[in-house]
């Protein structure tokens, strides 16, 4: 891929330079983060690492990625509603993973009571990398979807702005033209905003979960905003606050600080350390109420690790989409190899291949947030640790994607400007409401593009190990 940035990366007085503007640009449209050291305040912040130049990506695979994000909303929906097969498909997993076991308790007991809201909101983003094909072509392949909290839509909004301005100070106006336009946190907003208007009570409100330390923070604040332009109010607390001050009347309402809740956006909850005892009991509460869950726990589960490798088997996709063969053959063809661990004579093939070929594979747990991956040495190490226990069907093998490298400049606050070896990751954000059986919007709103050193195997923004871009499409 020729990145056009080839001349520019080897003067490092430019590069000086265009940082010290680039970092003023960006903390002037918000691109920022509040620091690791006052990560509940936001007295003193600072801005979201970011590239100083956008990366190329073929405009083909950025296409394709737009023209599967549909499909993708669709099978999420399907899958949260089969609850046989999520089931089934988990069932192995959860007898040795205790974070997976706990949804699916959840899960159980809000279908057993029944499930009290119509109205069901999916905010997803699916991340693809570009896997370098031997002829030295590039093919989309899916990393994974993820179906809760799936941030960077707030500050994806404001970069756009940051590299237009660097490549408009190089007098590179045309290239600077070639920038798209992008604005998830908008598009996220209005389906929150679909959501709540079904609901229908005009002074319902919108209760975002959130962490107290969240560092970021104004990534949020974008979908807040434009909620309240729509005269929507949003008001942010954890789930401690909930388990003291929430409570469901007769109806199953949800009430929260005397405010009726129509819709409850989570951006905490994803992983084992964001519950205690408590916390989890608040997440019950929340489910079993009739706000609308943004994700139901269904669609958490439907975006598992182990629910992605099993949408991978010949047959599953055609079950959850009859009829629809050209969105089935579009999906496929963004899939990479997944492999199963469960006991018996695919897991260990399986296994035994990874050994063989350490390079060629990833070893996932079902883990959400970055740097919970294994691979090369390490993950040889597990496998064989793993081999002969069940605990190994809690994890799941992927065919690892190899991008082909490109220079560019990573900022970081407190980093002297670094130019180095890269790949890309590339998000696109999707909305879908449905009431009942009538889906009532399906689109996508946006992209995200995060880039990282070659030498980090895993990791995204928030883990500190990606970093803030925009697809330059070549
Ligand atoms: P998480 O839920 O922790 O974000 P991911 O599946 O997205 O889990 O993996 C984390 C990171 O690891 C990705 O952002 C990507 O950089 C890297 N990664 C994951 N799967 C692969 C793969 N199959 N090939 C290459 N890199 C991968
Ligand atoms: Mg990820």
């Amino acid at each position: 891929m020729a990145t056009g940035w080839g001349s520019l990366l080897q003067d490092e007085q430019q590069l000086e330079e265009l940082a010290r503007q680039a970092v003023d640009r960006a903390l002037a449209e918000g691109v920022l983060l509040r620091t690791s050291q006052a990560p509940s305040s936001s007295h003193v912040v600072s801005y979201a690492p970011f590239t100083l130049f956008p990366s190329p990506v073929p405009s083909a695979l950025l296409e394709q990625a737009y023209a599967v994000q549909a499909d993708f909303n669709l099978l999420v929906d399907a899958v949260s509603q089969n609850a046989v097969f999520l089931e089934q498909t988990l069932s192995s997993t959860i007898k040795r993973d205790s974070f997976t076991a706990r949804l699916f308790d959840i899960h159980k007991q809000v279908l057993k009571e029944g499930i009290a809201q119509t109205v069901f909101l999916g905010l997803n983003r699916s991340d693809y990398m570009f896997q370098c094909n031997p002829d030295g072509s590039a093919a989309l392949k899916q990393i994974e979807i993820n179906t809760v909290s799936a941030s960077f839509g707030g500050l994806a909004s404001r970069t756009p702005a940051v590299h237009r301005h660097v490549l408009s100070v190089l007098g590179k106006t045309k290239e600077a033209a070639k920038i798209l336009f992008n604005n998830p946190s908008k598009g996220l907003a209005m389906g929150i905003a679909k959501a709540w208007e079904l609901y229908g009570s005009a002074n319902a409100q919108v209760l975002l979960i959130a962490q107290e330390k969240e560092r970021n923070i104004f990534d949020q604040r974008a979908i807040e905003n434009e909620l309240l332009a729509r005269n929507i109010h949003v008001i942010r607390r954890r789930f401690e606050d909930v388990s003291e001050k929430g409570s469901l009347d007769q109806d199953r309402r949800l009430f929260m600080d005397g405010r009726e809740i129509a819709v409850v956006y989570f951006r905490d909850g994803y992983m084992p350390g964001h519950y205690s005892l408590q916390n989890w009991e608040a997440r019950l509460l929340l489910e079993r109420s009739c706000a609308v869950k943004c994700p139901d726990i269904a669609t958490q589960l439907a975006g598992t690790k182990k629910v992605q490798q099993e949408l991978s088997r010949v047959g599953v996709l055609e079950s959850f989409l009859p009829g629809q063969p050209e969105a089935v053959a579009r999906l496929r063809a963004t899939f990479a190899g997944l492999y199963s661990l469960d006991l018996g004579e695919e897991g260990d093939q399986a296994i035994t291949k990874a050994i063989a070929a350490p390079s060629c594979f990833v070893l996932k747990p079902q883990r959400e947030g970055g740097g919970n991956n294994l691979y090369g040495e390490e993950m040889v190490q597990a496998l064989e640790r793993l081999k002969d226990s069940e605990e190994r069907a809690s994890y799941i093998l992927m065919e690892k994607i190899e991008p082909e490298p490109f220079r560019n400049c990573l900022l970081r606050p407190g980093s002297p400007a670094r130019v180095i070896q890269c790949i890309s990751e590339l998000g696109i954000f999707g909305v879908y409401v449905r009431e009942g059986k009538t889906l009532v919007m399906n689109k996508h709103v946006g992209h995200l593009l995060r880039t990282k050193a070659i030498e980090h195997a895993d990791g995204g923004v928030a883990a500190g190990v990606a970093v803030l871009d925009n697809p330059y499409p070549v």
